[in-house]
Parts: structure tokens; C-alpha cells; sequence
């Protein structure tokens, strides 16, 4: 009896693992087709300065506008993307147009922001990857400055050997790199000095619970101290209450990014997001 019960368990598990595999084959084809019509489309994020009261950069966080589906969240298509190295193209093409739009939005500002881009773990082991964002930054015309690479702890950490050479030349072309999801995963604070780090972007899980959680409040106030004596800025994610930007701004948090300033928008809608984010800062 067990014997035909583990007999059925390993169909039943066999069988779904069939419809994953299809899932996935399908996915895959219609993000092929996706990636050759361009149907991929960038939102931007605000990240707000508190000490000097201004949007001083955007997150680009790409969205899939599926011809039936609506659009898509990047939680959805990403890990597949990186599984089937579609992730690579997709990747060049997020950056395309972030630059483009960067450059668009500080035409229009009376200052210059820089824009954040996400990475995956295999375009971190693209050897081509530097010589592509070297030809990128001089066609758009932008200072290495102007482009941050947010990278998790993971993507960090994995596989090392074949990201650091890579690492070392972003390094050289002056683009500084964002730990993201920074205490979520497990990074050896030792390579936060030696690599080309500018920031750590604190997890939304910690911000979350402010003011009810003393125990994420020490954290964020931990973090911060250690940021501000490494010379790193600090960059708390999903902002959502007054309270919690009081209390990072006391802190010394100086850089907040969520919903209680904006949420990701189409590049049309930033710059009057921007004005009202100026003015709701007067107060
Ligand atoms: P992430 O890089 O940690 O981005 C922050 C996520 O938090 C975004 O979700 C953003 O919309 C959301 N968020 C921002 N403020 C708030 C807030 O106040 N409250 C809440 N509840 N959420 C907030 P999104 O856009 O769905 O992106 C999810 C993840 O997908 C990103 O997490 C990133 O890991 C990945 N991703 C997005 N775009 C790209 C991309 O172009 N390339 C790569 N490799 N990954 C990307
Ligand atoms: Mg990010
Ligand atoms: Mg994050
Ligand atoms: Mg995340």
C-alpha cells in the first residue's frame, strides 16, 4: 500500500512538473516575441532626498504590457527571464530605455537626477556587460554618475568568481553600484568596502512596521550608523506613512523611496510628480 501510494505521489508530482515545464516553454516563447516588439515598458520610481527636500533620482522598474494579460508585474516574468537568459536582452533593453529617458526628464528638469536599474544575476556574469554600458553612457551622452546598478546581496554573492572581474570594470567606468533588499540576504559587509558600493537600499520589510516594531527601528538605526561611518548612503524603501519618514529622517535615512511620495509611473507622469513632491515637502 505505501509502495502504490509513493507510485501515485511520484506521478502526481511528475505530472505537475510536466505542466511547470510547458508553463514555463510558453512563457519563454511569448517573452521571445515580447523582446522583438518591444512590448516592455519602464516606470519610474521618485527617490526623494529628505535633508535638501527633492526628487534627487528615478528607479526604473520594468512592467510587461501583455497583449491579453494587461500589464505584468516583474515579480511574474524576471525569474523566468533569468532562468531561460532572456534576462540579458531584456536587461540591455531596460537600460536603453532608461538612459534615453534620463536624459529626457533632465531636459526638462532645472536639475540633473540619476536613474537606478536593476540587475539579475546573469547579467552580472555577462562578460560583455561593461563594454555595453560604456557604449551606452557615451551614445546618451551621460557621466558614469548618472547610472546606479542595484544589485541584491544574492546576486552579490553568487558565484563571485565570475562577477568580480566584472564588478572591477564597472568600477572603472565610474558607475556605482546599490545593494538592494539590503537585510534580506547575506552579504559579507567586508565587500561592501572593497567594491564599488555607493548605497544600501534598506528592505521594505524593515520599513514596514515603523513605529510599532522597536526591533526593525534598531536595525534601520544600526544600518544607517554603519552606512554613515563607510561613507555609504542609505536609501530606505516602501515608504508608505508620515511616520516612518519622520522617524528615517531623525535617523539620518536621508534618501526614501515608496508610496507615501509616488508610486513607479510611465516617464510621462514623473515630472509633474516631482513638482508635487516639492511642494509637499514644504510642509
Ligand atoms: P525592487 O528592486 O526591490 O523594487 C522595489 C519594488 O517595491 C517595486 O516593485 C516597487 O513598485 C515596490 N514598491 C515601491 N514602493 C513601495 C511601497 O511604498 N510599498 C510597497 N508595498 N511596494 C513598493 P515592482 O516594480 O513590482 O518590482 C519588483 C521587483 O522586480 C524589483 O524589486 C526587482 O527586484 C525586480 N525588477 C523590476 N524591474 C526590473 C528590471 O528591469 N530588471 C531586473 N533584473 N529586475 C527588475
Ligand atoms: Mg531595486
Ligand atoms: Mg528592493
Ligand atoms: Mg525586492
Amino acid at each position: 500500500r505505501a509502495k502504490s501510494q509513493g507510485r501515485n505521489t511520484y506521478q502526481f508530482f511528475s505530472q505537475e512538473m510536466n505542466a511547470q515545464a510547458t508553463r514555463l516553454l510558453e512563457v519563454e516563447t511569448e517573452l521571445r516575441t515580447a523582446l522583438v516588439e518591444k512590448s516592455f515598458e519602464v516606470y519610474y520610481q521618485p527617490q526623494v532626498n529628505l535633508p535638501i527636500a527633492k526628487v534627487v533620482g528615478f528607479e526604473a522598474l520594468v512592467r510587461w504590457k501583455h497583449p491579453e494579460r494587461g500589464m505584468i508585474s516583474p515579480a511574474e516574468f524576471i525569474p523566468i527571464a533569468e532562468e531561460t537568459g532572456l534576462i540579458v536582452e531584456l536587461g540591455r533593453q531596460v537600460l536603453e530605455q532608461a538612459c534615453q529617458d534620463l536624459v529626457w526628464l533632465n531636459q526638462r528638469l532645472d536639475y540633473r537626477c540619476y536613474v537606478a536599474v536593476n540587475l539579475s544575476p546573469r547579467q552580472l556574469k555577462d562578460p560583455d556587460l561593461p563594454a555595453y554600458l560604456d557604449n551606452l553612457l557615451s551614445r546618451y551622452d551621460l557621466p558614469p554618475q548618472y547610472l546606479e546598478l542595484e544589485i541584491t546581496e544574492s546576486t552579490l554573492m553568487d558565484q563571485m568568481d565570475l562577477s568580480l572581474p566584472i564588478l572591477h570594470a564597472i568600477e572603472q567606468l565610474g558607475i556605482s553600484l546599490s545593494i538592494d533588499d539590503f537585510g534580506t540576504g547575506y552579504s559579507s559587509l567586508s565587500y561592501l568596502k572593497q567594491l564599488p558600493v555607493h548605497s544600501l537600499k534598506i528592505d521594505r520589510s524593515f520599513v514596514r512596521d515603523i513605529p510599532g516594531d522597536r526591533d526593525d527601528m534598531a536595525i534601520i538605526s544600526a544600518v544607517s550608523a554603519m552606512a554613515a561611518k563607510l561613507n555609504l548612503e542609505v536609501v530606505a524603501e516602501g515608504v508608505e506613512e508620515r511616520e516612518q519618514l519622520m522617524f528615517l529622517k531623525e535617523t539620518g535615512c536621508h534618501l526614501v523611496q515608496g508610496y507615501y511620495f509616488s508610486p513607479p509611473l510611465p516617464r510621462d507622469k514623473v515630472l509633474a510628480t516631482c513638482e508635487r513632491i516639492r511642494e509637499k515637502l514644504k510642509f
